[in-house]
């Protein structure tokens, strides 16, 4: 079978996952630990779509699927504890209706309550609500639900190397036969050769592709996210309006993640986590929840959005939220390289789905994808055994 070499432990896990259920062999390298990058590092939303129905069905839609899907095969990682939409002024008002609609378009269920039903099933939600709507958001535990992937993949054959950073791909005229890579615990340069390499570095994967001597549409896209110490309420709390900043507060164990702003860069390397977004953060989440004005941050950070640029917006929340995958032959000329963009954590198993596809095609296999019915291994089985890397 052919050899694929993924770049990226972050949903790379879920490729590596579903290539060696297809019977591939796998190496994942990853430059720093696993989950190192985005998707060690968010809100742990497992989204419902509702977020996404204003501007972006496409993405409402595989949300609510893929939802469905990781409950059923990672059950462990997930809190299914609900989410609710809020308003809170006129205007908010002025959205439920179409809010309704796109959920409806998108197969989401949901469950308008009155103020007083919101109210006594979350009773620090602001009391001045006008209105709540229920709807399947849940909670997932972001290191936990992705290492599920890596310890299926791992126990299944997938080679994979932490701390393993490619520096270059090894290009035999226009076609890239594997990648150089240091690995920074012994300091040692190598080549590792592969059949078909996966560009999967989230918002560095414009810096693979340039390997290349290729441009690929990323845009990383920062945000900031706090949490407070204690569940300020039990189910999710959005605001009722097109995504916006400070509109998302996630229980998580017995934290509480306010969430979160954006922004364009050009380096995911430089983000910060500024003064004044957790200032922001927590004034917008007190119009959710009032205690919370009044609590101190527990933690602070940020993480770079890795955005698919398909238009000029400079809207961080306007980009869609969807993903695609690159065959770079068809489209630069350049034979085995495929980059994937975009997406979501909760959208990580249907990402790997649609780039396996894809590796099936070029190398002129038809082997069907088995990953929505594969229950996962659990996290920890992900250090059973060889200890290797
Ligand atoms: C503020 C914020 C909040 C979010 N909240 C949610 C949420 O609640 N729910 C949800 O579903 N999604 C959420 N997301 C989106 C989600 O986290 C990301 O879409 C997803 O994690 C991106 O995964 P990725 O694998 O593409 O990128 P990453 O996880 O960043 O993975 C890429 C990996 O490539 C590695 N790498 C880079 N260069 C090299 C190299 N040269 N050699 C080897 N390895 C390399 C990096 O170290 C990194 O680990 C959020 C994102 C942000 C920024």
């Amino acid at each position: 079978m052919e050899h694929i070499l993924i770049i990226g432990g972050g949903v790379g896990g879920a490729l590596a996952h579903d290539l060696t259920l297809r019977g591939y062999r796998v190496t994942l390298v990853e430059r720093g630990e696993l989950l190192s990058g985005t998707t060690g590092r968010h809100h742990g939303l497992l989204h419902s779509g509702g977020r996404y129905v204003f501007h972006d069905a496409e993405t409402a839609r595989e949300c609510y699927e893929e939802n469905r899907i990781l409950r059923h095969i990672a059950s462990e990682a997930i809190e299914p504890n609900g989410g609710l939409f809020i308003a809170l002024n006129e205007e908010d008002i002025s959205h439920q209706d179409r809010f309704l609609e796109g959920c409806n378009a998108a197969g989401i269920p949901t469950a308008p309550l009155s103020p007083r039903q919101a109210m006594s099933r979350e009773p620090a939600l602001n009391p001045a609500l006008l209105a709540a709507v229920g709807v399947p958001d849940a909670v997932m535990d972001a290191w936990r639900l992705a290492m599920a992937f890596f310890a299926t993949a791992r126990a299944n054959g997938a080679a994979i190397r932490t701390f393993c950073e490619v520096t270059d791909l090894k290009m035999l005229g226009r076609q890239v036969a594997g990648v150089r890579v240091i690995d920074h615990r012994s300091g040692l340069s190598e080549t590792i050769g592969a059949d078909l390499v996966v560009n999967a570095a989230g918002p560095w994967s414009g810096r693979i592709a340039a390997m290349a001597g290729i441009g690929v549409p990323i845009q990383p896209g920062p945000g900031v996210m706090v949490a407070v110490r204690g569940r300020v309420t039990q189910a999710v709390v959005n605001r009722l309006h097109p995504a916006g900043e400070g509109d998302i507060i996630v229980p998580q164990r017995r934290l509480s993640v306010l969430g979160t702003t954006a922004w364009l860069a050009d380096d995911p390397d430089q983000v910060t986590a500024p003064a004044e977004h957790v200032a922001r953060l927590f004034s917008l989440c007190a119009e959710l929840v009032p205690a919370v004005a009044a609590m101190a941050p527990h933690a602070v950070w940020s993480a770079s959005r890795p955005l698919l640029q398909s238009s000029q917006d400079q809207d961080p929340f306007a980009i869609s939220r969807t993903f695609d995958c690159f065959d770079h032959a068809a489209r630069d000329g350049i034979e085995g390289l495929v980059t994937l963009i975009g997406g979501k954590a909760t959208t990580m198993r249907a990402m790997a789905e649609q780039t396996a596809d894809l590796i099936g095609r070029k190398t002129g296999r038809d082997i069907a994808c088995h990953t929505r019915e594969t229950i996962l291994l659990p996290y920890r089985r992900y250090w059973r055994g060889d200890m290797g890397n």
